[in-house]
Order: structure tokens, then C-alpha cells, then sequence
């Protein structure tokens, strides 16, 4: 059974860093200096770039996607969703004045989340909380509290995983599900009895806007909510769901929301990329469907900004930008110079976007080595989040013993029964980063998790005992030298899809693909 993670202690939000002086700022430069050079560098290579270079770029271009696009399986139903504004949905159920206020979850040196009455200011995660000041002063900034978010997780991966036991956490409020299978079987759609809420108190959903026409309201009342003390309208109803995966989705949807009080948006298409971009549209709670035909996925995929799939970060995106690429339109009017401005590895991805078919995980890591025992030596998993620096050392150990928890979670999500090394990752409120790791004599199973976190635990504390009382801004655990479960027991999971025989045809493609290629490598973007 779950056990959620030990108490965090959370210390009240620092004062304020001047803007000039902080740590953040200077990073900032130092990374705005650093692509500014790196971007004069490709535009003076695109300047000496030979019409034939060109042309050789736009056929090979052309060719890989088109070779990817035969990996294209529209007759999947790949699902992303994501918990709108998590952190500060929790908080709000908590605090239900903040529903209406702007608020703002994280620190002065970074915002984690902000709710949607703070959005309308300008205020967007990963953000400085000054600057989030300075858009919108009357903003309320809480400390994260970690174990609340990992209990809402688990309720989350509770209702998730009775529509797909193989469901992929992303994250503490992402998921993917593959329901290709599932939708098939219930020809007449689906019904789900409960209460929908509506008046001044917002602590509970459903909400009646979620009523819809084809719904049954059975009976309704007033009653005072004992949560804030407000007006709090019931509605008991039968909520009916069209049969296939719309239905399905928004019934997927009603169950997280009465099961966890937090409303989520969900994207769904044929590949796990797709689904991700998708999720994004009508967000909050609402979902989109990419219908599974060529024409609308490349029109959709033409309009898509590249930022939105998963593996474009903020330092590609930007990068990307300083050339004028910022959907994948612009990216095909680039095509013939694209080799000159990313990595080996960006290009596929890159392409495969294109394509619109999902990178297998691994995608950017080197080959994987599985040996004969089931021992994969070459890749790792793991989980790491960044926070408001601190120095407290409770709080951090609170912290890795969390993380360590929920790197088995993600790591049983990728088949992984067992593990022979762990390591724990350090970043300094200076941004050094530190690494430290435990080789095990044996493979540990993933259900020891009490060893796994105290081991996490004492690597971070001698750590500590050994740098002395520094502010740490991000934590890490990753696992490695996984041993894998028998391929059947995780038949369904995002990774087994991506590696079942009807597509596995896909990894060798790929690794012939690039290694017939010569690269030509400037910009390593992440
Ligand atoms: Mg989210
Ligand atoms: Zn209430």
C-alpha cells in the first residue's frame, strides 16, 4: 500500500533578492551570452553554406521524414493528461479564497505555478516570483508543500490507472494511458453516477458547468459547505458518455475530478507526442481529439509551436527562435539548413515532430545494453525537481526521500523490477552541479523502497556533512543497471508500445538512419 512521503517542513519564502545582484539574473546573462554567440557562429556558417550543402540538407531532411512517417499508427488512441495548474488547484482546496485571488506557488527565485486569476497578470511558471511581483503586486506566493501535491498525485494515478493499469506518470500531475484497446468494448458508451457542485463555495467537482445535456439531474438541493463556510448548490445526476474515446475521455475526466476535487485537460492522438500538444488546447478542463487521418495530422502538426512537444525545453525553443523557427511551418522553411544550427540527436527529433511519430524514451541517451541476465547497464531513470533554494537540512532530506519514492514509481512504469546502482543529483544555489551514487552488491527490487530512500538519504546527508550548509535549489534520484520485467508483464505501457513487434521495426530504422548520416554538430541545445 502507499505510504506518502515523510512531512516537509517548508520555511516561510526568503525576502526578496535585488533584481541586479541575484543569482538568477546573472545565470540568465550568462545563458543569453552563450546563445548569442552560438547562434552568430551557424548564421556564419549558413552564410558559407554551398547551394549543393543546401540542397544534399533538403533531400536528406525529406527523406527521414518521410521514412518516419510509414511508423505512423492512426488507429491509436495515445492519451496525455495533465492536471491543470496542480500545485495551485491543491493549494486552493486547501485555502479556497485563493480560487479567486492571484496566487502563486514557489519562491522569489523561481514560481513552480501560478492559478489562472494570476496567469491573466502575466505570470507563468518558472518565473522569478520579483518578477511575478513586479506584473502583479497584489500576488500571493506559498511555499510548495510536496507531500500534499504526491498525495493528490496518488489519487490522480489511482482513477488513471483503472482505465489503464500500465498508465506512465510524467510527473506529479502528468500521465500517459493507451487506450486503443479499451475503447473498443462498450458499444453503447458509458454512465457514471454523482453530485455536481455550483454556488460561491468552489471546493468540490465535478462543477454543474460540467453538466451537459445528455446528463440527468436526479435532484439538487442548498446546503453551507464545511469546508468554507459558503453557499454550495448540489446537483445528483447521471452523467452519460458517448460511446468511444470522446466519451471515454471525458468520463476519465468526471472520475479524477469527483475522485480528487482537481480538474484536468486531456489531449489525445495517435502518438504520445501528439496527445502531449493536444492536451494544451483546451485547457483548462477541457479536452481535444486529433482525428487519426494524414491530412489533419500534418495540417495540425504545421501549426503546432514547437515548444509544446515533449524534448523542446526552454533552450531549444529559444534557440530555435533566434532563427525565426518557432512552429514546425517555420521549421520546414529551414529544413536545408537545419543540420547547421542542432545536435545529431535534436535533428531526429526534430524530424520525427515532423513526422508525427513519438521518439522511443531513450531517444537522446546512447544505445542500451541489455545483457543476458535482463540488466539493462546503459540507461537510468529517475525523477528530479527544482525548488526555492534552501539550506534546511529536514527539509531536504523530506525532499529526497520523496523523490527517491516517486523514481520507483516511474521507474515500475518503464517495466523496471529491480536496480543496481543509484544516484543522487545536487544542484547548488550557486548551480554546481554534484553528483554522488551507491553501487549495490546485488540488485535491489523496487519494492524495498524503505532501503532505496535511506540510501538516497545518506548519500545526500555525507553530501551535506561534507560541503557544509549550502542552499541546494534542485534534488535528483535516478536509478540504473535495471533489471526489466519479462516483456508480457508490461505489454501495454508506453514504453512496451513503443518497442511491440508491430512497431519495433521502428528502433532499427532509426538507428540505421542515423548512422548513415554525417552530422554536422554545432549547437548542443540541452
Ligand atoms: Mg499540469
Ligand atoms: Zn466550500
Amino acid at each position: 500500500m502507499f505510504k506518502p512521503p515523510p512531512a516537509v517542513k517548508v520555511s516561510p519564502s526568503r525576502p526578496m533578492e535585488p533584481p541586479g545582484s541575484s543569482l538568477f539574473n546573472d545565470h540568465a546573462a550568462d545563458k543569453r551570452e552563450r546563445l548569442k554567440s552560438n547562434v552568430g557562429y551557424v548564421k556564419s556558417m549558413i552564410s558559407r553554406a554551398t547551394p549543393a550543402q543546401q540542397a544534399k540538407n533538403e533531400k536528406e531532411f525529406n527523406d527521414v521524414v518521410a521514412d518516419y512517417k510509414t511508423l505512423r499508427n492512426l488507429k491509436d488512441y495515445c492519451v496525455h493528461v495533465d492536471l491543470d495548474a496542480f500545485y495551485a488547484q491543491v493549494e486552493c482546496l486547501r485555502e479556497p479564497k485563493y480560487t479567486r485571488l492571484p496566487m502563486a506557488v514557489g519562491g522569489d527565485s523561481m514560481l513552480s505555478t501560478a492559478n489562472y486569476p494570476a496567469r491573466k497578470f502575466g505570470v507563468k511558471s518558472g518565473m522569478p516570483g520579483f518578477q511575478a511581483k513586479k506584473l502583479c503586486p497584489q500576488l500571493v506566493i506559498l511555499p510548495c508543500d510536496f507531500k500534499l501535491y504526491h498525495k493528490a498525485s496518488w489519487s490522480f494515478h489511482q482513477v488513471l490507472s483503472k482505465f489503464d493499469p500500465d498508465v506512465r506518470m510524467a510527473g506529479l500531475d502528468e500521465a500517459y494511458l493507451n487506450l486503443s484497446n479499451f475503447v473498443a468494448d462498450a458499444p453503447d458508451g458509458y454512465s457514471m453516477n454523482t453530485v455536481a457542485y455550483d454556488g460561491e463555495c468552489q471546493c468540490n467537482r465535478p462543477r454543474k458547468d460540467d453538466i451537459t445535456e445528455d446528463d440527468e439531474v436526479i435532484s439538487s438541493g442548498d446546503i453551507t459547505c464545511t469546508i468554507c463556510g459558503m453557499a454550495q448548490l448540489y446537483f445528483n445526476c447521471t452523467m452519460n458518455f458517448s460511446p468511444g474515446i470522446d466519451g471515454m475521455i471525458r468520463m476519465l475526466r468526471m472520475e479524477v475530478a469527483m475522485r480528487t476535487n482537481l480538474s484536468c485537460s486531456a489531449g489525445i492522438a495517435s502518438s504520445y507526442y501528439l496527445a502531449k500538444v493536444c492536451s494544451d488546447i483546451n485547457k483548462p478542463n477541457g479536452q481535444f481529439i486529433l482525428p487519426g487521418d494524414n491530412d489533419a495530422l500534418d495540417t495540425f502538426i504545421l501549426s503546432s509551436p514547437l515548444k509544446l512537444f515533449p524534448g523542446i525545453g526552454p533552450t531549444s525553443s529559444n534557440s530555435l527562435a533566434e532563427f525565426g523557427i518557432k512552429t514546425v511551418a517555420d521549421l520546414l522553411n529551414h529544413k536545408k539548413n537545419l543540420r547547421f544550427m542542432v545536435s545529431n540527436s535534436q535533428y531526429y527529433l526534430l524530424t520525427r515532430i515532423v513526422a508525427g511519430v513519438d521518439c522511443p524514451p531513450d531517444e537522446t541517451e546512447e544505445s542500451t545494453n541489455e545483457t543476458d541476465n535482463g540488466i539493462d547497464s546503459g540507461k537510468t531513470v529517475g525523477t528530479e525537481s527544482t525548488f526555492t533554494p534552501t539550506s534546511n537540512q529536514a527539509e531536504l532530506v523530506s525532499l529526497i526521500r520523496s523523490f527517491a519514492k516517486s523514481a520507483i514509481e516511474s521507474a515500475k512504469g518503464d517495466g523496471v523490477t529491480s536496480v543496481g546502482i543509484l544516484f543522487v543529483k545536487v544542484k547548488l544555489g550557486s548551480y554546481d552541479v554534484h553528483t554522488c551514487s551507491q553501487k549495490f552488491n546485488e540488485q535491489v527490487p523496487l519494492t524495498n523502497v524503505e532501503l532505496l530512500q535511506n540510501v538516497s538519504e545518506t548519500l545526500l546527508t555525507k553530501f551535506i556533512a561534507k560541503q557544509g550548509k549550502k542552499d541546494i535549489r534542485l534534488l535528483g534520484v535516478r536509478y540504473g543497471e535495471l533489471g526489466m520485467a519479462p516483456l508480457s508483464k508490461v505489454q501495454t505501457g508506453l514504453k512496451s508500445f513503443l518497442n511491440k513487434p508491430t512497431v519495433g521495426g521502428r528502433c532499427v530504422k532509426r538507428r540505421k538512419l542515423e548512422e548513415n548520416t554525417d552530422p554536422v554538430t554545432v549547437i548542443d541545445l540541452e
